[in-house]
């Protein structure tokens, strides 16, 4: 399994490079990061000494079952959590509490305010982080309304949106704030086996678009196939990196290589014992 562990550069097996983003200086370093929950009775480890290091417009991915601690290093990443161990660092600086460089999408349908259009909704974090106002902050909103392809429901509630398009206006909501990067916690997990799909492929068309840099948590290997240029795999909980791979994303990946590389995560998820970070095994 070591092999799994490859210099992110590298070409992996598959024959598949690396995003041309060839930076050498990564966005986002995870070192060594412990995250626990400390409730009146238990002490709830939820990561153990994850290690991780995203590039300027990766679409990196955070894989493993439910309960291996996605959300929690999301979370971290974002600056509402604080590692027990280890560090998280964002262009070199700590990160120790939240900002707009690090905007996030939830998988929940009610993230936007019910009582704001959808145009409101997506201007209304703009003013209120102190980024843009008035007509400025209407425009940037609109523009990124309109990536989304929602510009003709820009004057409508959210009630009268389906799920789909609701994710479509958190997304744009975002990435109307131009953050250094997106974090995505199973933005798609609610939606319907088809909208799924097609929001996959929108995201692929708006990543082609900007190049913007994101964190994408999954429990679906053929969503982490579809979407990532590189996957972190995590061991159940508490989530401990079993190994990273290099993809390309459907765009370039034929269908029998991604179903090779959907096996070989199989594989690596439920047949092989966890690798530690010094690269011995333990069950
Ligand atoms: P995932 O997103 O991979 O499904 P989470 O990050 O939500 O996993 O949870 C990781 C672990 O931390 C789980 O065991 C979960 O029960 C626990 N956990 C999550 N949130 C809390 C919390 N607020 N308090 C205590 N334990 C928590
Ligand atoms: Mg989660």
């Amino acid at each position: 399994m070591l092999e799994e562990m490859k210099p992110m550069f590298m070409h992996d097996e598959l024959g598949l490079a690396p995003d041309c983003a060839a930076a050498t200086t990564p966005l986002l370093e995870v070192k060594g990061v412990t995250l626990q929950y400390k409730t009146k009775e238990h002490l709830v480890t939820a990561t153990y000494r994850v290690n991780f290091e995203v590039m300027k417009s990766d679409r990196y991915i955070l894989l493993g079952p439910s309960g291996c601690g996605k959300s929690t290093l999301l979370k971290a990443v974002g600056g509402f959590l604080s590692p027990t161990e280890g560090n998280i660092r964002l262009n070199g600086v700590d990160v120790t509490a939240p900002g707009p460089d690090r905007m996030m999408v939830f998988q929940e349908f009610d993230q936007l305010l019910p009582w704001k259009t959808v145009k409101e909704n997506v201007a209304f974090t703009l003013i209120k982080s102190g980024t843009l106002r008035g007509k400025a902050a209407e425009d940037k909103a609109m523009q990124y309304i309109e990536k989304v392809n929602l510009a003709k429901f820009a004057n409508t509630y959210p009630h009268m949106l389906s799920g789909g398009m609701k994710q479509r206006v958190a997304i744009a909501r975002a990435m109307a704030m131009e953050p250094q990067i997106l974090l995505m916690d199973e933005p798609f997990a609610a939606l319907d086996a088809l909208t799924r799909r097609k929001m996959q492929d929108e995201l692929l068309r708006l990543w082609d678009d900007t190049h913007f840099t994101v964190l994408f948590v999954t429990h679906s290997i053929l969503e982490a196939v579809a979407l990532g240029n590189r996957i972190l795999l995590l061991s159940p909980h508490p989530g401990q990196v079993k190994a990273e791979l290099n993809s390309t994303g459907e765009d370039d990946l034929d269908e029998v290589s991604g179903l090779r590389l959907s096996d070989r995560i199989n594989r690596l998820l439920f047949a092989q014992p966890v690798e530690d970070q010094g690269g011995t095994f333990h069950e």
